[in-house]
């Protein structure tokens, strides 16, 4: 008798315990679903696939401002609406930006100037004339020539808010995904997010992740494909390749970035630049500049911003700056990997 009432205790407060157990869990699982919610949304904007991986409290609301927010960014951005700031002042020869433009449009300046001109946000009109976002061909040589002598970053003057605009047609192209990063960023923050992973197009914002694994893309494969591997941390990292918009004609392959000089594609050893930067809008920038000026001079670009470059050759090697040689890994032994040193 006393022995089964004592075996009786023990399974009632085994079964308490199991129950104490149980509720234990469901709620850590339910506190863990509430403040570790990840939403994952892909959507269509500024031309191109945005990503979005979110994980926090707020997970849902602040993938909802995400997407509005690229929404309006672009339509400020963009110049193919005649109605955006930017097809205003494109239209008007100039005119008073609001404040973020202006802070952005001073970033380009900057980097223009600094590339030597490598780096040019003027060239909507040379870019228009080569129809990468229709039916793309080679233009008419006088047209060219005619939208290049046009173009020019030194033919845009910004004194406070009031951007004046000789000639030319100004393009956010090069930089817009990655402005686009730094003002999610700022909706992660307020959140407060734990964490995120952001892509606009070729750019990729890492936030509140620590040694997160990002794939540098085959230049030569699909888009899923990579060959190497970075491990970072909080950061911003854009890729400009001339395997992103391109055309045949004739036997010969034209890509998107352009020599502001001639107004042809680039033609240099280069298939690919990655630039890794605490700024979207840097990085991706940088990318398209460092593109244009080949490895040496595009090094020193990265450098003179406090950021770090990963080159491709079209012969698979790839030069990494010295501040991000250690954490990049090449996952395709076609590639060799190999410092550049200033
Ligand atoms: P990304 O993919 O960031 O390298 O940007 C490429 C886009 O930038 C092109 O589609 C053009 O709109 C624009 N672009 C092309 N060449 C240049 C250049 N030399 N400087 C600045 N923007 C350029
Ligand atoms: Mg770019």
């Amino acid at each position: 008798m006393g022995m089964n009432g004592g075996d009786c205790d023990l399974k009632k407060i085994g079964a308490v315990i199991a129950a104490i157990a149980a509720v234990a869990l469901i709620a850590f699982i339910a506190w863990d679903g509430i403040f570790n919610r990840t939403v994952t949304k892909d959507f269509f904007a500024m031309d191109t696939v945005v990503s979005v991986k979110v994980t926090g409290m707020k997970a849902e609301e602040c993938t909802a401002e995400i997407e509005a927010c690229v929404a309006e960014l672009d339509s400020i951005l963009t110049r193919h609406k005649p109605t955006s700031e930017i097809s205003l002042i494109n239209q008007n020869k100039g005119g008073t930006l609001s404040d973020k433009t202006a802070e952005y449009l001073r970033l380009l300046l900057d980097v223009s100037k600094k590339s030597g001109g490598a780096f040019d946000f003027t060239l909507g009109a040379v870019s228009d004339l080569w129809s990468f976002k229709s039916k793309p061909s080679v233009p008419d040589e006088n047209k060219l020539a005619k939208a290049v002598s046009e173009s020019g970053y030194k033919n845009v003057s910004l004194s406070g808010n009031t951007l004046t605009l000789q000639s030319g047609v100004i393009d956010f192209g090069a930089a817009g995904k990655g402005i686009a990063l730094d003002e999610i960023r700022t909706i992660l923050e307020n959140a407060k997010t734990k964490e995120a992973v952001i892509s606009v197009g070729g750019s990729v914002l890492i936030y509140g992740k620590s040694d997160a694994k990002v794939g540098i893309r085959d230049p030569y494969g699909n888009a899923g494909r990579s060959i190497a591997t970075l491990t970072v941390s909080d950061i911003c990292i854009s890729t400009s390749g001339s395997y992103e918009r391109y055309f045949e004609e004739s036997g010969v392959t034209y890509h998107h970035i352009l020599d502001p000089g001639t107004g042809y594609p680039v033609q240099n050893e280069l298939i690919s630049v990655t630039v890794v930067s605490q700024s979207g809008a840097l990085s991706d920038a940088l990318s398209t500049a460092c593109f244009v000026l080949g490895i040496e001079e595009g090094a020193k670009l990265a450098k003179d911003y406090g950021c770090e470059a990963i080159f491709i050759t079209k012969d698979k090697t790839v030069y990494a700056t010295d501040g991000i040689i250690d954490k990049l890994e090449i996952t395709d032994n076609s590639y060799i990997l190999k410092a550049y040193e200033n």
